[in-house]
């Protein structure tokens, strides 16, 4: 079957081919923008077995996951290495599991045009457990459904999953404990639905602390009471990553970086997915839906789109789907400002407000050798076309102006926070899947019963606590669609 060396060989094969077999009949001014149907003909085609799009963490632990079980395994990633998308631009923290409604497990149906949720009831953890293993349980009426537990459920048992992998295999960690702060009493109630939620979600240790007790563990640290989280930590995402690729790999797995999936066509039964190198796509940013040509087809037996900010772009161009199940997508960058000059952290602890609309509050974050940032913030973007997305072409500039915002914010928990001692840092971009006032949503994980193509799993909205539930994404994914 497929190995990297034969991809490789495969795409300079196919682009020959393809220029060849182009240059004298294609027009100049359709090239690159013919419909991927009407020359598929000409494209060579290959059948393997599981096919993995984005070689992000989620991706990368989805591959490892696969492979373990003995599968054949091609990422394909557009970038040319692992790890450049959202999974480097985040806070590194492993979560407990707190901020996500629990599993109360609301279960939502979209409508008709895949925008809005309507509730249709409420699921116990058996049956969304049961949903999980055998979708004939579901109703037909019931789909498309969301359920909204899988932050809870995905963040609990994910980070217990990475606790023990970091442990295994060497990889950087440090379980530092967390301080979700209220700096007002009107935001202690939030504080305690947050308690509870987490309680509710199996989060262990957490405990309620009157301010003056927060404040004695923390002496830089102004709040009038504070949760606890001793489950919380922080994670060296490259290292986690570094380590599971070499373990996909080792258990031949396949990366093949910088080739891109323009699209994919249901053919019969089976999805056939569309593949061009990456640095053909270069010059076509054209447009919010330009027809792309591709180099070659892979014909997999399973699918996973893990393209993270550009899934939903890219499940869009899969065509086949039932109407109605691709839901509304937002973005949302966040930016981060480090503490300069500073021998010693001012904190031991994560230290979180109250979160904000879209996101988490501007905390505070270690990382492993001591440096202290804090954010991100929630800037709302508009989202760029397919294949500039495809290629990672976000604006991820530092926007200066914005540490203006940040000194007042940070000052509510860190009151001696010195003027100028905040340098501009890095930002990362939310995908998500509700808008600016929005009540947050829920991870969405679609297979075939959702959206009617057989061996196309999409992971849609995998915003934080994406990192922390990485791998029990990717066990979930492998005992669900596995066949
Ligand atoms: C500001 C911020 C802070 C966060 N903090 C935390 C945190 O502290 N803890 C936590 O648990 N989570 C956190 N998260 C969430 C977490 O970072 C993400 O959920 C996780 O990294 C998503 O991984 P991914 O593999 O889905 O996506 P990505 O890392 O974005 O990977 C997707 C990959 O797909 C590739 N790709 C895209 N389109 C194509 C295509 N068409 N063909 C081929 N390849 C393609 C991209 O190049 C990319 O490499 C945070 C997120 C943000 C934005």
């Amino acid at each position: 079957m497929l190995r990297a060396s034969m991809i490789r060989r495969t795409m300079e094969i196919s682009t020959t081919i393809l220029l060849k077999n182009t240059k004298s009949k294609i027009p100049k001014s359709q090239k690159g923008f013919m419909s991927t149907n009407s020359i598929s003909n000409g494209v060579p085609k290959e059948r393997v077995d599981c096919v993995v799009i984005g070689a992000g963490v989620v991706g990368i632990s989805i591959a490892r996951e696969l492979a373990l079980k003995g599968r054949e395994v091609v990422v394909i990633e557009s970038a040319p290495t692992f790890g450049t998308g959202t999974s480097s631009r985040n806070s590194e923290v492993i979560h407990s599991g707190i901020y996500y409604p629990p599993k109360s497990l609301k279960v939502n149906r979209c409508s008709s045009d895949g925008s809005e949720l309507e509730q249709v009831g409420f699921a116990s953890y058996e049956v969304l457990v049961t949903c999980w293993s055998d979708n004939s349980k579901l109703e037909e009426a019931d789909l498309p459904f969301r359920i909204f537990a899988l932050q809870a459920i995905f963040c609990v048992k994910g980070r217990e999953l990475l606790y023990k992998y970091c442990s295994d295999h060497g990889v950087p960690h440090k379980q530092i404990g967390k301080l979700i702060v209220a700096t007002r009493s009107s935001e202690v109630k939030i504080l305690n639905t947050l308690l509870n939620r987490g309680i509710e979600n199996g989060v262990e240790g957490l405990r309620m602390m009157e301010g003056i007790e927060a404040m004695r563990i923390e002496p830089e640290l102004q709040c009038v009471s504070a949760v606890l989280s001793p489950a919380s930590g922080i994670v060296d995402t490259h290292s986690l990553m570094l380590s599971l690729v070499g373990e996909a790999e080792n258990h031949r797995a396949t990366f093949s970086y910088n080739t891109t999936v323009i699209g994919g066509q249901l053919e019969g039964n089976q999805i056939h997915i569309h593949i061009s190198e990456s640095k053909n796509l270069d010059d076509k940013c054209i447009g919010k839906f330009p027809m792309l040509q591709p180099d070659l087809i892979l014909i997999p037996n399973l699918v996973v789109n893990s393209a993270g900010l550009s899934a939903l772009s890219l499940a869009k161009r899969f065509n086949g789907f039932k109407n109605g199940v691709i839901p509304a997508s937002y973005y949302a960058r966040g930016c981060y400002f480090s503490l300069s000059n500073t021998k010693t952290p001012p904190f031991k602890y994560l230290i979180y407000p109250i979160p904000e609309d879209g996101g988490l509050g501007v905390h505070v974050t270690l990382d492993l050798d001591g440096q202290v940032k804090f954010g991100p913030d929630v800037e709302w973007i508009d989202c760029i076309d397919d294949i500039s997305s495809f290629l990672n072409k976000f604006n991820y500039s530092v926007c200066a102006d914005r540490v203006d915002k940040f000194y007042p914010e940070i000052r509510k928990y860190y009151p001696n926070l010195k003027d100028g001692s905040l340098e501009p840092g890095y930002t990362g971009i939310r995908p998500k899947l509700s808008g600016p006032q929005q009540s947050p949503a829920d991870f969405v994980i679609q297979g075939e019963e959702i959206h009617g193509v057989p061996g196309l799993v999409n992971l849609l909205g995998i915003e934080s606590p994406g990192l922390t539930s990485s791998l029990a994404i990717a066990e979930h994914l492998a005992s669900k669609y596995l066949k």
